[in-house]
């Protein structure tokens, strides 16, 4: 009896383990997005391999029957990736039992899973929205115990010696399931919640454009990059000429429109080949990873000329319109080095506001 505790105590540690190397493994920050049914394939695929996990830290109650928690995979992925992924973990699920060889218990599981997964199904489709986790949660791992518990009793002979050893794993099972269902939602929320602070602390609140936080971080990459295999890396840093003037005239809610307006010109111009970023006030700096000179030199004209061009319409009644100064620097055309790239940059830029405004200088 003790041993069986024990066995069930390790199985829903492992439930538990198992979940956050899934998390780890599909759900981790830095993971690339796959196209929807691949990803709900390789979810499948976790959740069937969970599953045949759980499966090999068994308990057996009697000869060629087992009792575990393979079924909570199935639950988490009809709650939290959806019915075709709960689908293939569960003729994942259902094939892998005969891993442990065929009797007639491992024949009714197969087909009770199918039947798990019908009704877990149709209570989720019940309950689309996870405002009542907790009876969804309590009354799935309830119809997967009693599902589970029904094979075991049709198929033991002796069943009048097991009762307690029943009644100990349907209460384990019911709580694992709802404490799996529970983990998965934190896990997932906490991630959630991390990838929306990650990308609001490098996102400029007011354009949307990378801010000076990511563009140090990207000028740091590609620098290395740049360091190590010797490719050419290219800074511009724009400004905006007069803007005072615009905000003196026009009030500050105008001036904030024309940067908006501008981040946009700026992006469709060049966010194929670089990265904008605000950098600040009305400064704005881009990064070219491994563009020609000349490539970045045509770009940043045709960016000057598209704002010099831009009315910017400001009112129903009234537009204006701005023009930019630009300076350019690239790693190895004219600096020796990335580390001088900003400064050189900013150099020219300057250059470019004593000669004028509304130039590109290089
Ligand atoms: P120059 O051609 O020499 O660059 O002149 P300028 O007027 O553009 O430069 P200056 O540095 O004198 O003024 C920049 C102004 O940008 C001052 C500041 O009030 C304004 N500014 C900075 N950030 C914002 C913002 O987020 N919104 C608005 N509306 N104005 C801003
Ligand atoms: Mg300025
Ligand atoms: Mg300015």
């Amino acid at each position: 009896m003790l041993g069986l505790l024990k066995d069930l105590i390790i199985n829903l540690s492992l439930v538990i383990s198992l979940i956050f190397v899934f998390m780890k493994l599909r759900w981790g920050r830095n993971q690339k997005k796959l196209p929807f049914h691949f990803s709900a394939i390789l979810d499948g695929l976790c959740g069937g391999i969970m599953g045949v996990v759980l499966m090999t830290f068994s308990v057996e109650l009697s000869q060629g029957t087992i009792v575990d928690f393979r079924y909570i995979p199935i639950i988490l992925m009809v709650v939290f990736i959806g019915n075709g992924a709960a689908a293939i973990s569960t003729l994942l699920i259902g094939f892998g039992r005969f891993i442990f060889g065929i009797s007639l218990s491992g024949m009714l599981t197969f087909f009770i899973s199918l039947l798990l997964l019908a009704g877990l199904m149709s209570l989720n489709t019940f309950w689309k929205t996870d405002g009542r986790l907790l009876y969804k949660a309590s009354l799935m791992s309830a119809l997967a115990t009693a599902l589970y518990t029904t094979v075991f009793i049709v198929s033991e002979p002796n069943l009048h010696l097991f009762s307690p050893v029943l009644m100990q794993f349907s209460f384990f099972s019911i709580v694992g399931g709802v404490s799996a269902v529970f983990l998965m939602n934190y896990l997932r929320t906490s991630e959630y919640l991390l990838r929306k602070y990650e990308i609001e602390s490098s996102i400029d609140f007011l354009t949307g454009l990378k801010n000076v936080r990511k563009f140090n971080q990207l000028l740091d990459h590609y620098s290395s990059k740049a360091k190590l295999t010797g490719s050419s890396l290219s800074v511009a840093m724009i400004d905006i000429d007069h803007f005072k003037s615009i905000n003196d005239r026009y009030g500050h809610a105008a001036g904030d429109f024309v940067l908006m307006e501008m981040s946009r010109l700026f992006e469709e111009v060049l966010s194929k080949d670089a990265y904008v970023c605000r950098k600040g006030g009305e400064e704005f700096a881009v990064i070219f990873p491994a563009a020609q000179f000349a490539r970045v030199i045509t770009l940043m004209e045709r960016c000057r000329k598209r704002v010099e061009n831009h009315p910017f319409e400001i009112s129903d009644y009234s537009k204006l319109f701005s023009s930019v100064s630009v300076g350019i620097s690239q790693y190895p055309s004219n600096v020796s080095t990335v580390d001088e790239l900003c400064d050189k940059a900013d150099e020219k830029l300057y250059r470019a506001k004593e000669k004028g405004r509304n130039i590109v200088m290089y």
